[in-house]
């Protein structure tokens, strides 16, 4: 498989680290709010990699951190950068954690309504504190890191030689007065030595909800560090595809590179790939324009969420792309499609090898799924070959396209039945035999059956 590298700026072969895996890093949401449409895009990037490295015949391993401290509010209404759990916890009325946790269901809930694969592992940054804690130690050891004189510890940015190779920014072009960092532009980080240093620990009071204590002072991590920390712990032979959407080229990506990199003495990640902007209605999605899109808001126009999934596979993921409810509402309309032309197409067919190769040929190629689509639109409609045969290799695709294509019409379903569906399937992918009987119980209840075949699991309203 290829994919774009931003470093590089070209399409390069990915490659398994020294342990003998492709091992895979993808920045996590911060859980403080229901994901948006667009967050959904780039961990779609990561669940598209894995089935195209799956169809491969590769094996990877796959983590996503899950943000649960430290990431300031960079919203400029706000005088005073702000933790944003806290500051939706303020709103709410409730317990930090208890938001945290909360926003963190709701993200798997939306993963396994896209069919997104499982991670190997979710770690929280407010349970690897002390992974935290020690590679800071490290870094100050090294003397790339240091206390400043308000007692927060930064990250001396001229300490590492090639820093801005991933955005293509330098040192010097980050002077002094450039909003290179909500926290930095709001008169926070008072103590660091330089304008591009940043904080790997913000020293807070005692008061202040989810501080911890550490050799320097009680305090809270730094959104960058946690990356690194993370990484670095599941992947101690380096990663070897980093992934994120665009917007965490810089700083994140920037500042997480230059931590690892120094502390590992290495190129620590071998490919830096990003996921391209999503917009609405030709605009970025913003609370302030009011065109904020969940998958919540699909399921109650009765559209299967699944529609975004292949709506999203339609574009190329490193394009800028405008969603529309006309352009959901049509994909919804293909997916009803082939999945009534299968369920009426008669079994017993022989894939047709030439098309599933093509197809996985253009995953391959950087994620070429707009190719692969229509290829599979053309070969829909070729009356050339038998009905069983389109049957046949439609089903074959179904682990690499993760459409449910051997479903009827989930739409039929009731919409708490169908985000159960949905979940069941994700649940039996993982393997976690419990919880998909637990949610086999729960649709019988909402009078659905579900049967498990040699072809995945179908239902029936009873
Ligand atoms: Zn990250």
């Amino acid at each position: 498989m290829k994919l774009y590298d931003t470093k590089q700026q070209l399409a390069i072969e990915v490659l398994p680290s020294e342990s003998g895996t492709v091992d895979i890093y993808c920045c996590g949401p911060t859980v403080y709010r229901f994901a948006h449409v667009g967050n959904l895009r780039t961990f779609l990037l990561g669940d598209l990699v894995r089935r195209t490295l799956r169809a491969e015949g590769t094996a990877y391993r796959y983590i996503q951190n899950i943000t649960d401290v430290g990431h300031l509010n960079d919203d400029m209404h706000i005088d005073v950068a702000e933790d944003k759990i806290l500051a939706q916890a303020k709103l709410e009325n409730k317990d930090p954690f208890e938001i945290a946790r909360f926003y963190e269901g709701t993200f798997h809930s939306d993963l396994a309504a896209l069919n997104i694969l499982a991670a190997d592992a979710y770690p929280k940054a407010s349970e690897s504190i002390g992974l935290i804690v020690d590679l800071i130690a490290q870094l100050i050891y090294i003397g790339a890191a240091y206390q400043g004189n308000d007692g927060s510890l930064y990250f001396s940015a001229r300490s590492y030689k090639d820093y801005g190779a991933i955005s293509r920014n330098s040192l010097d072009q980050l002077r002094a007065g450039y909003r290179f960092d909500a926290e930095q532009s709001q008169g926070q980080e008072q103590g660091k030595r330089f304008h591009a240093d940043w904080a790997l620990w913000k020293a807070a009071s005692e008061n202040r909800a989810m501080t911890w204590p550490t050799p320097w002072g009680v305090g809270f991590p730094g959104w960058h560090i946690e990356c690194s920390a993370m990484s670095i712990h599941y992947f101690p032979n380096g990663v070897s595809l980093h992934l994120g959407g665009i917007d965490l080229r810089f700083p994140h990506h920037e500042n997480e590179r230059a931590q690892s990199n120094v502390a590992t003495n290495s190129e620590f990640v071998r490919q830096w790939v990003h996921g391209e902007h999503l917009l609405f209605d030709g605009k970025k999605m913003a609370k302030s324009a009011g065109n904020v899109l969940h998958v919540a808001d699909l399921i109650e126009r009765k559209i299967d969420p699944l529609s975004l999934r292949l709506l999203f596979m339609e574009s190329h993921y490193r394009t800028q792309m405008n969603l529309t409810w006309e352009s959901i509402e049509a994909a919804h309309t293909t997916l009803k499609r082939w999945r009534k032309k299968i369920a009426s197409w008669p079994g017993g067919g022989r894939v047709d090898q030439s098309i599933t190769s093509a197809i996985t040929t253009f995953f391959g190629d950087d994620l070429n799924t707009g190719s692969a689509l229509l290829l599979l639109r053309k070969f829909e409609k070729d009356e050339s070959i038998s009905d069983a045969d389109r049957r046949a290799t439609f089903l074959a695709l179904e682990d690499l396209l993760g459409l449910e294509l051997n479903q009827m019409s989930p739409t039929e379903l009731p919409s708490e039945a169908l985000a159960l569906v949905q979940a069941r399937a994700s649940a039996r992918e993982n393997r976690n035999w419990p919880l998909s009987d637990q949610l086999r119980d729960q649709l019988l209840e909402l009078g659905v059956r579900v049967n498990d075949g040699p072809e995945g699991q179908t239902w029936e309203l009873i």
